[in-house]
C-alpha cells in the first residue's frame, strides 16, 4: 500500500514529466479531441496518453528498505522510459520470469 503512494508521488514528480514530454508527438488522425500521441520506446507505435506508462528500465522490483526503493522509484531521468501496455506487460513478465529463475 505504501508502495503505491510513493509510486504516486513520482507521477507528479518532475522527471516523470520530463520522460513524457520527450516522448510526446503531435497526433495525427481523425479524433479532433486528441491533440498529443506518445511513442513507445519499444515499438516505437504511438499511443494516447491513457495507453503509456513510464517503465523503469532497470527494475525495481528487489529492494530491502524503504530508502532504497524511493532512490529506485526517483531514479535518474536515462533509467526512465515510455512503453505502451503491451510492451510494459511484456516487459515486467520477462522481469518476474527472471526472478523466478534467480531464486532457483
Ligand atoms: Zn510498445
Amino acid at each position: 500500500m505504501l508502495q503505491n503512494a510513493w509510486r504516486k508521488e513520482f507521477c507528479k514528480s518532475a522527471t516523470y514529466g520530463a520522460v513524457k514530454r520527450a516522448a510526446k508527438k503531435p497526433y495525427v488522425g481523425e479524433n479532433k479531441r486528441r491533440k498529443v500521441s506518445y511513442e513507445c520506446n519499444h515499438c516505437k507505435q504511438l499511443f494516447a496518453e491513457k495507453e503509456v506508462q513510464i517503465d523503469h528500465i532497470e527494475p525495481i522490483s528487489t529492494f530491502t528498505t524503504w530508502e532504497e526503493f524511493e532512490r529506485k522509484l526517483f531514479c535518474d531521468i536515462t533509467n526512465l522510459q515510455v512503453l505502451c501496455k503491451v510492451c510494459h506487460k511484456k516487459k515486467s513478465a520477462v522481469e518476474a520470469g527472471e526472478r523466478k529463475e534467480n531464486r532457483k
